[in-house]
């Protein structure tokens, strides 16, 4: 499939110029396995050709469903991110890391010198928008191992072995 909205930078006049869309939650989804979105992605943003870099900033808005880590219900997870890219050509990167310059100087990403993906920028913001560890509340209960059940909306009559097969291995010593 074929990026939605690519910046061509051939077709820049002046070596910049703006981009906006408007993604239908299908155009993008599903973003990962665990991410859905749940209502249309706007994008809007500026793009510079700066010498051999390409900045490239904006914004990114809108709403995502993300599984729970323990019960995996989806949670609600809106999305307001404002975002500040710098690309540079694999060849620019390899000639820059040979004159040794450090990772934290060059926290940029890598294009093909022609055009910028902006689906992938907008994907990448709504990963990032998105907690490692998601979870419906504090205390979710999560799924049962033995039946399955959701433990948060019924209780199931399986035994709670929480013993530690280490601890039991030490009781069995004594
Ligand atoms: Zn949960
Ligand atoms: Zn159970």
């Amino acid at each position: 499939m074929g990026a939605f909205v690519r910046i061509e930078l051939d077709n820049l006049e002046g070596g910049k110029g703006g981009f906006g869309h408007v993604y239908q939650p299908d155009d993008l989804n599903p973003v990962d396995e665990r991410i859905k979105l749940t209502e249309p992605a706007t994008v809007s943003g500026r793009v510079k050709v700066a010498g051999h870099q390409v900045l490239v900033n904006g914004h990114v808005e809108t709403r995502a469903q993300v599984e729970c880590d323990r019960c995996l219900q989806p949670v609600d997870l809106p999305v307001s991110a404002d975002f500040a890219l710098e690309y540079i050509t694999g060849s620019d990167y390899e000639s820059s890391q040979a004159a040794e310059l450090t990772e934290d100087e060059l926290s940029v990403a890598v294009f093909d010198g022609e055009g910028i993906d902006v689906d992938e920028i907008v994907k990448e913001q709504i990963l990032l928008a998105a907690p490692t560890r998601m979870l419906c509340r504090e205390d979710c209960k999560g799924i049962c191992p033995e039946c399955g059940i959701d433990r948060n909306t019924g209780e199931c009559s399986c035994v709670a072995d929480d013993t530690d097969p280490r601890w039991a291995a030490l009781k069995n010593l004594s």
